[in-house]
């Protein structure tokens, strides 16, 4: 909540004029820079968050969602060992670019959808969009290491990284357990700033977003349960 200055009413956080006397309380940001808003991510993340709310327009948000199936996509087929299934590495590298929009957009869709309507059951007051855009930059680390990471370990894995004939494990003990660490770095990353965002554009206390990232990562680790499964 915000309080407006002239006549005290509160309004919501990101409120631009008052409920009440109509008052200004404060600018709405046009755009996102991303590399400004990304630094601002590492830096500030709360006031990264805030400036995300207050956009009138969610730059970037489409483009990460892409880029984050893509690496959902890479990360299913290392998780089921599924590279034998593809004729050529190429194919496979080929199904992760075509395939992972799709799934990043379908993704951040249901996800968001999910966290929004938990989120608003434990008395949140975020958008559905500002909830969505919020998700969409605390996943950012997963992209990071699909930029970063990623290319390191096809450079040194190749085919074999989605493959358990030899594991990779096997191949080069110190270098795999040292790159899923940087990827492990990531989403643990991502779960922080997944926090700091929906108390920030939910008016969450920390407890509340405790509760909240609870679910999350239950569901969270339902689904890759079940995925073992499947
Ligand atoms: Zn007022």
């Amino acid at each position: 909540m915000i309080a407006c200055t002239v006549c005290g009413t509160q309004n919501d956080e990101f409120a631009v004029i008052c409920v009440s006397c109509k008052s200004f309380l404060q600018m709405k940001v046009d755009n996102l820079n991303l590399f400004e808003t990304l630094w601002s991510l590492m830096e500030t993340p709360r006031a990264a968050f805030r400036r995300i709310a207050l956009a009138r327009h969610k730059n970037y948000v489409i483009l990460l969602s892409c880029l984050l199936g893509i690496a959902i996509v890479y990360s299913v087929i290392w998780f089921k060992t599924l590279g034998a299934r593809f004729a050529d590495f190429a194919v496979l590298v080929g199904a992760g670019i075509l395939l992972g929009p799709f799934a990043g957009l379908l993704f951040t869709f249901l996800f968001s959808l999910v966290v929004h309507r938990v989120g608003r059951l434990l008395g949140g007051t975020g958008s559905y969009r500002n909830v969505r855009a919020a998700i969409v930059y605390a996943l950012v680390p997963i992209v990071y290491s699909l930029v970063l990471v990623f290319p390191i370990e096809i450079a040194i894995f190749g085919p074999y990284f989605f493959s358990d004939n030899p594991p990779p494990l096997v191949i080069n003990p110190v270098a795999y357990i040292v790159l899923l660490g940087f990827d492990g770095a990531a989403i643990v990353w991502s779960l922080v700033l997944l926090i700091e965002g929906t108390v920030v554009v939910n008016g969450f206390s920390r407890g509340k977003a405790a509760v909240l990232a609870a679910i999350i990562v239950s569901l969270t680790s339902l689904a890759v349960y079940g995925l073992r499964f499947a």
